[in-house]
């Protein structure tokens, strides 16, 4: 059974991605307000009734701010940490019948017949974490708000056949952009952001033929463009010698509008 990918936006102004196959969705973050995440998926042919779940990854407003109508009008079950729970019912004011279900660190579980494993990745809250989701021998990793790519989180994003993979900022862009010196102290230090530089450099050395799709996500507004991320991947895999097999597609996932449904197959 095809393992279907789509982002419907990617950024630091909002983050949700849709995971599906021909029976079932979840969606990973709710960053978005629900009308949008209802329009877009309805656009797709997919309808709310067929998603089963959210996955979120952290407190932070632009991976949350639609939870609130997802839980109370679409009746969703949130998959969550303990810890990430608990910083949610700080900010957000869901509906008391909204179900913040707990989930395990770096063990499997099992939502509407996806294996998914979630994992720690360093960043400025309380707790963040990546998911690895797998259906047969198709995996997925979504990795993004961390600030370097630590012990725990290189091996799952490592095995991925499809990775969605933080590229936020441009170092020159940030370095000589408008925002004040703490901020970008914050974006750059090792619990910020993951750069297009840092990206490149670990799949260029990590990367092997299992890996077909590389989606460079949460890219900055300010300090970023799509043609810098890509050319900074370029750029790092001509160095390293690295030619890529013909068959691994590239792609940065847009800020505001869904990306194209990606099929793994096979
Ligand atoms: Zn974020
Ligand atoms: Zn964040």
């Amino acid at each position: 059974m095809d393992l279907n990918f789509c982002s419907l936006s990617s950024g630091s102004s909002g983050n949700c991605y849709y995971l599906g196959n021909d029976f079932h969705g979840i969606l990973i973050d709710a960053g978005i307000p629900g009308t949008s995440v209802r329009k877009f998926l309805e656009r797709m042919n997919i309808s709310m009734k067929t998603i089963m779940g959210i996955l979120i990854t952290h407190e932070h407003i632009d991976h949350i701010r639609g939870l609130e109508l997802l839980t109370r009008k679409f009746s969703l079950p949130v998959f969550t940490t303990h810890k990430i729970r608990s910083s949610i019912l700080q900010f957000q004011n869901l509906a008391p019948s909204a179900t913040i279900l707990e989930i395990p660190l770096k063990k499997k579980f099992n939502v509407a017949g996806f294996d998914i494993e979630a994992f720690p990745v360093c960043h400025d809250a309380p707790e963040t974490i990546g998911f690895h989701i797998s259906a047969g021998h198709r995996k997925i990793t979504i990795a993004t708000d961390l600030g370097h790519i630590c012990e725990n989180a290189a091996p799952y994003i490592k095995a991925a056949n499809l990775l969605v993979i933080e590229s936020n900022y441009d170092e020159q862009m940030l370095v000589n952009g408008q925002y004040p010196y703490f901020l970008k102290k914050r974006i750059r230090s090792d619990y910020g952001h993951l750069g297009n530089h840092q990206a490149s450099a670990f799949l260029a050395e990590n990367i092997s033929d299992n890996l077909s799709h590389i989606c460079l996500a949460h890219l900055s507004k300010n300090n970023n463009t799509p043609k810098k991320a890509l050319e900074t991947l370029y750029k790092t895999f001509s160095e390293k010698g690295i030619v890529l097999n013909g068959k691994q597609l590239i792609s940065v996932l847009d800020r505001d509008i869904p990306g194209c449904m990606i099929k793994l197959t096979g």
